[in-house]
């Protein structure tokens, strides 16, 4: 059955299989006594959970480790090639595919040509093509992959995939994506929004280390906010919370595609950038945009790129272009921090794995001085060191996180003294 992470989560739900196996991941190699601690559970039931785990394959123990007086502890971690997952980023210029192990690792990945002009169903069979070439290049055998995890641009319609579409995809709207490609893959496929896969798949991968509340701000084609609160995926009432591109910052602004004004995408996102960069002869020129050289079937997101490449070269008008760009997006991201009492921004996308170096340090410089609880604490920023594959990679995350910790709901663990309620879930 195809499903929307958001749809998942309808019944909040904590297992205590599922905290140990999220604790087991988070830590990396762990002993029981350390999942006792950390769990607040009882040792009986780490021990009969622990068991089932090995018994599943899910879990393997890995050696010992010195402890403080008496025996050496055993300790446990992932087996990480029990089960893989496929992660799959469908977008307008691109379709990026990812395998990845049970812990998050990749195995292999490719990029073909993206959805493009091409009919829905036709995109649906090449990338069933290209899922079975994924895993031939592997040599994984597909009955051992739990899921896939399809990330397209937002906003999602639980019920049907895709309901409004970004204007490069209008043929898409109301296509039942995930149910199509569900069908010609023939695995379990969650479909969710790329800022949100690619914050899971930081949480998941372990790069945001212990925070167990952070968000990602992804620059693709457009702009948007993945939030992981509590150690879930903050979904919204419909899988699309975090769109920061739509944050208002001025009222009379320009017209954006999501029907109102001025929102920061509008001014300031790929699309608006590579817009400004046309308007300016000396700018498209150096960018290789004027009208002569752009290849038609070009995308935002690579003219965006061509944008930022003649900034780094140091062409002070295209600079200049990024620079402002810089500013609005420094402010949407400001106001997303205030409103969710941030301590770590993570950047990623393929917009900023090319222009990171511009944005990062306007954004810190925002953080550091308007944060509204910048005495309290500060917000670090960092760019994420798989900024191009990150939607991919979080939307394989999403998939096994589905499987082995279902519907855990926005809580991470049982509440310590409160065993007797997670013991039952
Ligand atoms: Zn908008």
């Amino acid at each position: 059955m195809a499903r929307i992470m958001g749809a998942a989560r309808a019944l909040p739900h904590v297992s205590t299989q599922a905290a140990v196996i999220d604790v087991i991941r988070a830590a990396g190699t762990i002993s029981r006594a350390g999942l006792i601690e950390e769990t607040g559970l009882t040792g009986a039931t780490i021990s009969t959970l622990v068991r089932r785990l090995i018994d599943d394959g899910l879990v393997v123990e890995t050696g010992r480790a010195e402890s403080t007086g008496g025996k050496p502890r055993v300790l446990l971690e992932l087996n990480h090639t029990a089960r893989y997952a496929v992660g799959v980023h469908l977008d307008h210029g691109g379709i990026v595919y990812v395998l990845t192990t049970l812990g998050g690792g990749v195995v292999a990945q490719m990029s073909r040509a993206g959805a493009g002009v091409q009919d829905p169903p036709d995109v649906v069979d090449r990338m069933a093509r290209e899922v079975a070439a994924l895993l031939a290049s592997a040599g994984v055998d597909p009955a051992r992959v739990s899921g896939l995890g399809l990330v397209a641009p937002g906003p999602l319609a639980p019920a049907s995939g895709m309901r409004v579409t970004p204007p490069s995809m209008r043929q898409w709207e109301d296509f039942p994506l995930d149910r199509a490609l569900e069908e010609a893959v023939g695995v379990p496929v969650l479909l969710d929004n790329d800022a949100t896969a690619a914050a899971l798949g930081e949480h998941w991968s372990g790069r945001a280390g212990a925070r167990a509340t952070f968000a990602t701000v992804y620059m693709g084609t457009g702009l948007g906010a993945g939030l992981i609160v509590n150690g879930g995926a903050y979904e919204g009432v419909s899988g699309n919370a975090g769109e920061i591109g739509h944050i208002c910052l001025d009222l009379d602004g320009p017209e954006c595609w999501c029907g109102s004004r001025g929102c920061t995408e509008a001014l300031a996102g790929p699309a608006a950038v590579v817009a400004a960069a046309r308007a300016d002869p000396a700018v498209a020129s150096a960018a290789g945009l004027d009208r002569r050289r752009t290849p038609a079937r070009s995308t935002a997101a690579a003219q965006f790129a061509a944008v930022a490449r003649a900034a780094l070269r140091g062409h002070d008008g295209a600079r200049a272009l990024l620079d402002r760009s810089a500013r609005y997006v420094a402010v949407a991201t400001r106001t997303l921090a205030n409103v969710m009492d941030l301590d770590l921004v993570v950047l990623t996308g393929p917009s900023f794995a090319i222009a990171g170096s511009v944005y990062l340090p306007a954004i810190q410089d925002e953080l550091d001085r308007s944060f509204f609880s910048r005495s309290t604490h500060s917000v670090t920023v960092r760019i994420s060191p798989v900024a191009t594959t990150a939607a991919a990679i979080g939307a394989a995350a999403m998939a096994l996180q589905h499987e082995l910790v279902p519907q855990r709901g926005m809580l991470r663990l049982p509440d310590r003294g409160e065993e007797h309620a997670g013991a039952n879930g």
